[in-house]
């Protein structure tokens, strides 16, 4: 989940070059050819970056007991500043499901019916209404010690967008609240966020994973996170990564392992 406030620090490709476009008192040039030139960056197929530093050499899978299940709003979805994408990545059985507040989708609906999973809604606990519904991380090894798969599931959107998510998803109504309960504050750069203390989409999931045991997990999720963090922030000064971060040498030293 995202702040409202969140921007976009850079909210164009690098390879632009009309960033700085104001400072010179020139006029912003049309719409129409910032996307022309914006196209023109060259992304990698794999992983969506600029290929500038690709995150791909990094990509690590982990198993885990618990699973994440997104529910995307639509305007975040092909973001390339998305973080929900990466968990995916390191998590191969994560569902990601593109949320229509008039269509639910029907394969969502039909694993919240499926006994095997035991899934939670992971909201803040700060309005009444809901009080009745909210549990803490204990209800997870509840679930775990009756044998069935504990499910994160993460709203994906800005704080307005996910609030609305929540409001107007009856069928998330009837699920057991989570409220991710950290002292930690965001490390993502690539939007601004309005408090330290909002974490992004792979933040919050990697927090789950730790809090709720599936450790290692929670590790790989967080230095992949670091290395899309750092990657794509430097591709953003034009800046190609020369030194191995210390969580690209753990992914990779994890790679060797395998
Ligand atoms: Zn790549």
């Amino acid at each position: 989940m995202l702040d409202d406030a969140f921007t976009e620090v850079i909210d164009r490709d690098p390879a632009t070059g009309l960033s700085s476009d104001p400072a010179t008192g020139h006029p912003r040039p049309p719409r129409r050819e910032f996307k022309a030139r914006g196209s023109l960056v060259r992304r990698c197929a794999g992983c969506n970056l600029p290929a500038l530093n690709c995150l791909c050499p990094y990509r690590v899978g982990a198993e885990s007991t618990a699973r994440v299940w997104l529910l995307t709003h639509p305007l975040e979805h092909h973001k390339p500043t998305n973080t929900g994408r990466l968990i995916r990545d390191v998590l191969p059985d994560t569902e990601v499901f593109t949320w229509y507040r008039t269509a639910p989708d029907e394969r969502l609906l039909a694993l919240l019916a499926d006994s095997r999973y035991a899934p939670f809604v992971v909201f803040p606990d700060d309005q009444p209404d809901y009080a009745e519904s909210v549990v803490g991380m204990d209800a997870v090894a509840v679930e775990k010690v009756h044998g069935r798969i504990p499910v994160f599931i993460i709203l994906d959107g800005t704080w307005r967008q996910c609030r609305r998510i929540f409001r107007k998803s009856p069928y998330l109504d009837s699920l057991p609240v989570l409220p991710l309960a950290t002292e930690r504050l965001t490390r993502y750069r690539l939007r601004k966020p309005a408090s330290a203390a909002h974490l992004c989409t792979a933040e919050v999931a990697a927090e789950l994973l730790t809090q709720s045991g599936d450790v290692t997990a929670g590790e790989v999720l967080d230095d992949y996170f670091d290395v899309f963090n750092d990657s794509y922030a430097a591709s953003r000064r034009f800046e190609k990564l020369e030194t191995p971060t210390a969580a690209m040498r753990r992914l990779r030293s994890r790679q060797a392992d395998a």
